[in-house]
């Protein structure tokens, strides 16, 4: 098996290295990841500028763009093989509900997919990197003996407990749910005395019951999401075929 491996939070982040020495004991791994943080990417692809491929390591390289530039160019040109699965992170937080809008985790994966490539998002509840190798282990694990019964090519999104693997519960299958919208810009002043606005907070769960994304992982399980891409809204279409003449 071939892996191709990518992230957002950056080709030396410990949760990309974790995933890749948890990988490598089963399979064949390609590293091709952003040279800095990236979180927050989302889909974009750079088109105003060429992108600069720095080989740093056996099977690694490192790019200059966003996680779905790092897969896109690994698929249509980098690699001369297909690889059997792109697997992006293991990132650092949560990716559930709406941040899988933003998140570049969830990108990277979903490039994958969008070529036909099945792909995986694994994310690690929490800031900070603690239980990281408890969560690779699980990835590890869930890419071995989950995968075979699952319709190619698919996309999922896994949140991993931030505790050590025997406290993981076991696996929920869940929806995405929802949050709150997102907290104010919080507004400052640069030392010149003109204001800046950092972006703030993401909101906290406003569809977070059974069922959801965020209610498994309170309840100590690791969530998997299977999504897809195509964002129609269908009865809003079929009301305004009705109406708009
Ligand atoms: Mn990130």
């Amino acid at each position: 098996m071939r892996i191709l491996i990518s992230n957002d939070d950056g080709y030396l982040a410990p949760g990309l290295i974790a995933l890749v020495n948890a990988l490598s004991t089963i399979a064949e791994v390609v590293v091709v990841a952003p040279e800095r943080n990236r979180s927050g990417a989302s889909n974009a692809l750079t088109l105003d500028k060429p992108l600069s491929v720095t080989k740093t390591g056996d099977n690694v390289f490192v790019v200059d763009g966003t996680p779905s530039d790092c897969v896109h160019v690994a698929l249509t040109g980098l690699l001369d093989y297909v690889p059997d699965l792109v697997v992006s992170g293991i990132n650092q937080g949560q990716n559930m509900g709406d941040d899988t809008l933003y998140s570049g985790t969830v990108a990277a994966a979903t490039e994958g997919f969008l070529f036909g490539v099945p792909s995986i998002a694994f994310s690690k509840m929490d800031k900070g990197w603690d239980n990281i190798e408890d969560a690779a282990r699980f990835a590890l694990e869930m890419v071995q003996h989950k995968l075979d019964v699952v319709d190619k090519p698919f996309l999922l999104n896994v949140n991993i407990p931030n505790c050590p693997y025997d406290q993981i519960k076991g696996i929920q299958l869940t929806r995405l749910g929802k949050r709150h919208q997102s907290e104010p810009v919080v507004k400052s002043m640069d030392p010149r005395g003109r204001p800046i606005y950092w972006i703030g907070p993401a909101g906290i769960a406003k569809d977070g019951g059974p069922g959801t994304d965020f209610y498994a992982a309170g309840e100590g399980y690791v969530s998997v999401t299977p999504l897809q891409i195509d964002l129609t809204h269908n009865q809003q279409l079929e009301k305004l075929k009705k109406v708009w003449r």
